[in-house]
């Protein structure tokens, strides 16, 4: 520290300054209960984990990376860039003032005190001065986050409003309680801390070394009138304040959403970002999904318990948004409350140990409503959204199969069953019927199943029986064709790939349909495979169990396009597009639809809510099959009114999956925008381009 304005070896302080023994022997008193508090309400939480069934969730590259996200605060920032900034402030803050207290504690008690070894301290000197100048600019930067926290929390955004959507009476000011003395505490014990500081200082007559101590010495100099004596007992008094503040705030982490400070980072640690696309099977056929709180893993616990109420899953959900009764957040919520209950944790803002749900009790259908369930369209945007690595899709999906195995099952719904099982596809038709969309072509696809191709094309139920998805079938069929690409299909040896029967809960239908679809692949000869639906992309690649390359149509018509297999001619104006669940969340594919809709000369004009924020038709985990006439307001006409705010020059509306194109062509009619906005299929672009006249 040569040349600096103090010598720095002089530096250094006393923690128990000018307190007599029984003091401090009261004060370790006090630290004793509340470390006994802090860890009997921390062993009644793991205590609760411990006792969900096992899940095997270490992967050390995960594990890894969590870090990385856990220091960054990057999941938070990610959707509020304020608010992770504030909040990366507050945690780094917090991260600092921690270790800060432990270094003390083990420089003063451990070595100090119980090892007696005074010169192997190190508290003091160069070190004491990095230490101070540290402690002192985070925690300048955790009581500026706060106070960016606690403005965003006071301007009461929509989503941090605890109102129920399902319409049941619930008190949740507890909820709000909460939140709001965590915060207090925090700044509470901020602001002490520093004018205990600035009191010390002055009290001890500003030691020149101090200055690198930069808010308590500005408070040391504000407080310079009271004099030494008078600061020296205003040091005494607030030193108390700011210890009982602190002891309380230790003993209150467990019971309190200040627990956060743990599970999250342990909930990232342990997550899976893949879990909703891979669903787990089931493991008892003789009683699938989640029955009662003894199904559920520990990690399932650890998520309720992640949850801090941030209300980002709440705010991007399209079955909340429609007015339906789910809220990814209250159901979090309330099946923490449930298993609280069941575990006889009660929390003491409220919340907790709600009696009237016996030990047998069936989760789904009880403490989470039979229609709040099916409301789910597992577009894993809440998954997207949650910062804390929370999986509402497999729980969601998990109970449903318990509502499928007790016949709890929307009517819709049940008839889509009934229809696949019996011939494969949910339209209730004749599987010799499933190619009858190729009529018209001028020319005839190949057999896979006894004709060598290079690619199978798995068309799937729309793209094979709804008049509106077979038209852009037609197209694909043409545009491979013309670019030179030789493919197959299976005709009526395809089924219905599954995925959304599975996410509706019907493992066992699933498994009929995957089973039946693996024994004809392996009558045919292919070296790829593509789909023109999202859904089937999803489950093909990651649940079936074939090594198969599977690729989206608009990865080969984009290499059609840029290896000039395909000429297009361009043609002018502005298009928006729809990224569908199943390819951007689900796959995480967003280039290729943009390359080919900018490849015809469009302008791709963004909607708000794209990419990994999209937001979802309303057609997934089986909701295409059930009645949406009791909705506010279908998923699907949401995002066309999203669409025609972009302004009346973005005249298409481009979709690349054919559940989009019948529930955005029924939203553009019923929202009366037939006029204004085109739904188009990126094939059917692709062939007007081709057949366009040059531009000039
Ligand atoms: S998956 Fe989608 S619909 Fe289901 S709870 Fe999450 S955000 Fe809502
Ligand atoms: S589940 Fe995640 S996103 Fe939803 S409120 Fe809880 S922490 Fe926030």
């Amino acid at each position: 520290m040569g040349g600096m304005l103090f010598a720095a070896e002089t530096a250094g302080r006393e923690v128990f300054l000018g307190f007599n023994t029984a003091v401090i022997i009261l004060f370790y008193v006090l630290t004793t209960v509340t470390v006994g508090i802090f860890l009997w309400g921390f062993y009644r939480r793991i205590r609760k984990y411990t006792r969900g069934r096992q899940s095997a969730r270490l992967n050390w590259g995960r594990f890894i990376r969590a870090l990385g996200d856990i220091s960054s605060n990057r999941t938070i920032a990610k959707r509020n860039r304020v608010v992770g900034v504030a909040h990366f402030f507050v945690f780094w803050g917090f991260m600092v003032l921690l270790i800060g207290t432990t270094i003390i504690a083990i420089d003063e008690d451990i070595i100090g005190f119980i090892l007696d070894k005074p010169e192997w301290q190190f508290w003091h000197g160069a070190f004491y001065v990095g230490y101070a100048f540290a402690m002192d600019v985070f925690g300048i930067g955790f009581i500026v986050g706060l106070i960016v926290l606690a403005r965003i929390r006071r301007s009461e955004p929509p989503k941090l409003d605890y109102t129920r959507v399902d319409g049941v009476e619930a008190d949740r000011k507890g909820y709000s309680l909460d939140d709001r003395a965590f915060l207090l505490i925090l700044v509470f014990l901020g602001i002490t801390g520093f004018l205990l500081e600035g009191f010390r200082i002055a009290a001890t007559d500003y030691p020149d070394f101090e200055v690198v101590s930069i808010g308590g010495y500005v408070i040391a100099l504000l407080t310079g009138p009271l004099g030494e004596q008078g600061n020296d007992i205003a040091r005494m008094i607030t030193w108390w304040v700011h210890g009982l503040a602190a002891l309380t705030f230790v003993a209150y982490l467990p019971y309190s959403k200040g627990m956060h400070v743990i599970n999250d980072a342990a909930n990232l640690a342990f997550t899976e970002p893949r879990s909703s696309a891979v669903l787990p099977p089931v493991e008892d056929p003789t009683s699938p999904g989640y029955s009662t709180l003894a199904d559920f893993t520990w990690k399932d616990l650890l998520d309720f318990d992640a949850c801090t109420k941030c209300g980002r899953c709440h705010e991007v959900c399209p079955a909340r948004a429609s007015g339906s009764p789910l809220s990814p957040r209250d159901l979090i919520l309330d099946l923490r409350e449930y298993a609280d209950a069941r575990s006889g944790i009660k929390m003491w803002y409220g919340p907790g140990a709600t009696p009237g749900h016996a030990e047998d009790t069936e989760v789904a259908g009880t403490v989470i409503a039979t229609d709040t369930l099916w409301a789910c369209t597992t577009c894993m945007a809440c998954v997207e959204a949650c910062p804390v690595g929370i999986e509402h899709v497999p729980t969601i999906i998990q109970l449903r199969r318990r509502l499928v195995d007790t016949g709890d099952v929307e009517p819709g719904l049940q008839k889509a069953f009934q229809a696949l099982a019996r011939g494969g596809n949910s339209f209730g038709k004749s599987a010799k019927q499933r190619a009858r969309w190729t009529k018209g072509l001028d020319f005839k696809i190949k057999d896979a199943r006894s004709e060598s191709v290079d690619y199978l094309w798995f068309v799937g139920d729309h793209g094979s029986f709804d008049p509106r998805a077979t038209e852009v079938s037609r197209t694909v069929a043409k545009l491979m064709h013309d670019g030179g690409i030789d493919f197959g299909i299976l005709y009526d040896g395809e089924r219905n790939a599954g995925n959304d029967v599975r996410r509706a809960g019907e493992e066992g239908l699933f498994e009929m349909l995957r089973d039946a679809n693996v024994e004809t692949f392996e009558t045919a000869s292919y070296q790829r495979m593509f789909t023109t639906d999202p859904h089937s992309l999803n489950t093909l690649r990651g649940e079936y169990p074939t090594d198969d390359d599977v690729l989206h149509y608009t990865a080969i018509l984009d290499e059609l396009v840029s290896g000039g297999k395909i000429t297009l001619n361009q043609f002018e104006g502005q298009a928006t597009y729809h990224d569908p669940c199943y390819l951007g969340r689900y796959q995480d594919e967003y280039e290729a639809p943009r390359r080919l809709i900018r490849a015809v000369g469009l302008d791709v004009v963004e909607m708000g809510r794209c990419r990994e924020n999209s937001f979802c038709c309303g057609a997934g985990g089986g909701r295409i099959w059930m009645d949406d006439s009791d909705l506010d307001e279908r998923p699907a006409e949401n995002r066309i009114r999203e669409a025609v705010a972009l302004g009346s020059d973005v005249r298409y509306f481009v979709v690349s999956c054919p559940k989009d194109m019948i529930m955005y062509s029924d939203a553009v009619k019923t929202t009366g925008n037939e006029e204004q906005l085109e739904v188009v299929d990126i094939a059917q672009l692709i062939e007007r381009a081709v057949e366009a006249v040059p531009v000039g």
